[in-house]
């Protein structure tokens, strides 16, 4: 008998409409002789509707139901997704899906689930407390300055001019795809990028801004066993890989393998791993360097469960190892398996 794997994507964060992409890109690549597709759009409000369950291939142009076409009638309760034997992939970025509460409520429900654990969602999504743990561990990062919202503003605005150099990025602790962050290029705009960022969270990093080339590596495996691809890049044609040149100007050019020196290559994949494992990583991720022209790097982020549409640089990264994507998520389902067997 097929097993099930239970999709939930849309979800409460900001990154919603990236979540449906990228759960039509997994439902489109499944194998089916081995898998029934079971779906849950979650909506901006938290409720989980009850969609489309595939047995076979969709067509081609099939989309999941998201606001427009759900039917409110199958609002169903959360924990009545389970079922036993069940492998869950929550195609959920940012907050609520990427942060530690699905992976936490899915423990409880005593379900698999794809991607990271309670402690590596929680700690890479909030990108001060990340900076923390690969501090410790001697993973290389650029110099930043962490605000909260009830500092004094005119002391943060003092430490930031002593700390670090314009231009600065300014950025919510806990979001991904770029929302709320602001490039600042000078002093006077720095409370305007403060204010975007404290929209989104009371923690925000203000960190050095470096002109540097964005290199990525795709990590794959549960803590213990662990390993990485050689590096990518996201070549830009843009000052800032914003949210708009991520998702809506299709901007985004990959460069795949990186043109990198083989040492360069192989101290990223190194850190990549060294991050991953800092943060207990499991499942995946997608670990984000910065590389500037005299071949310094640094980590900018890790990506619990970066962008998974089959064109997305974290499959295309595997898919250059020779790992395709429809075999890359059944990697990921006995992932899944191995470290639910661990917990239960
Ligand atoms: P993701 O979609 O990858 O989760 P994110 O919202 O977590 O993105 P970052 O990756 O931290 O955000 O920043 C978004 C983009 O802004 C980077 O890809 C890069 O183009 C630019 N950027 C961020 N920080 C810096 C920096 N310190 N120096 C130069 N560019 C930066
Ligand atoms: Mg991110
Ligand atoms: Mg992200
Ligand atoms: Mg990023």
């Amino acid at each position: 008998s097929k097993q099930t794997l239970i999709l939930l994507y849309g979800g409460r964060s900001a990154e919603r409409e990236v979540s449906v992409l990228s759960a039509e890109s997994v439902m489109r690549a499944v194998n089916y002789e081995k898998f029934t597709v079971k779906t849950y759009f979650i909506t901006k409000s938290g409720d989980f509707v009850k969609t489309q369950i595939f047995d076979e291939k969709p067509a081609e142009n099939e989309k999941l139901m998201t606001n427009a076409t759900i039917d409110f009638d199958k609002i169903v309760k959360a924990s009545d997704i389970y079922e036993k034997d069940a492998v869950v992939f929550p195609v959920l970025h940012g907050p609520m899906g990427e942060d530690g509460s699905i992976q936490g409520f899915l423990e409880i429900l005593r379900l698999a689930y794809i991607g990271p654990n309670i402690l590596a969602a929680a700690s890479t999504m909030d990108k001060l407390l990340a900076k923390l743990v690969f501090e410790t561990v001697g993973v290389p990062q650029v110099p930043y300055v962490a605000v909260f919202s009830d500092d004094n503003l005119q002391a943060a605005e003092q430490e930031i001019a002593e700390k670090l150099q314009f231009p600065v990025f300014v950025k919510p602790a806990n979001m991904g795809s770029s929302v709320g962050i602001t490039k600042v290029g000078s002093p006077s705009e720095l409370q305007a990028g403060l204010k975007e960022a404290f929209k989104y969270d009371s923690r925000v990093v203000v960190e050095q801004g470096v002109d540097a080339r964005e290199i990525e590596c795709a990590v794959l495996g549960n803590n213990g066993e662990v390993s990485a691809t050689l590096p990518g890049e996201v070549v830009k044609d843009v000052a800032f890989y914003d949210y708009n040149s991520k998702y809506i100007d299709n901007k985004i050019e990959m460069a795949i393998p990186a043109v990198i020196s083989p040492d360069l290559q192989q101290e990223i994949q190194n850190y990549a791993i060294k991050a991953y494992k800092s943060v207990n990583g499991t499942g995946l991720s997608r670990c984000d360097f910065f590389v500037t022209a005299d071949n310094k790097f640094y980590l900018n982020e890790i990506n619990a469960i970066p962008g998974f549409t089959q064109w997305s640089m974290y499959p295309s990264l595997w898919a250059n190892m020779g790992l395709k994507y429809s075999d890359l998520i059944e990697k990921l389902v006995e992932l899944a398996q191995s470290a639910f067997e661990t917990r239960e």
